[in-house]
């Protein structure tokens, strides 16, 4: 029998109240926490790679990625490289 050792969540690390919405774009609700110094943290989508906003702290980027604005009607277009 193979031993899988995917880490359970919260196995060696303290469980954190982390609440992470789904992906805006696809609704997927597995997401990625990605650092590439210590400043910088994003969460992104790990199905459609959608990402929000850097932040110093993982805390500020899931608040960042949790952020939703609710908009009516349709986005202009103000820069569009196509032409
Ligand atoms: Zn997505």
């Amino acid at each position: 029998m193979i031993n899988n050792k995917t880490k359970e969540k919260g196995d060696d690390m303290m469980e954190k109240d982390e609440k992470i919405k789904p992906c805006p774009f696809c609704g997927s609700k597995e997401v990625d926490i990605c650092r590439t110094n210590k400043q910088a943290c994003w969460i992104r989508c790990h199905k459609c790679e959608a990402e929000g906003n850097c932040a110093e702290k993982r805390e500020d980027a899931i608040t960042e990625w949790n952020k939703r604005v609710d908009v009516e009607g349709y986005a202009s277009i103000i820069v569009d490289d196509e032409n």
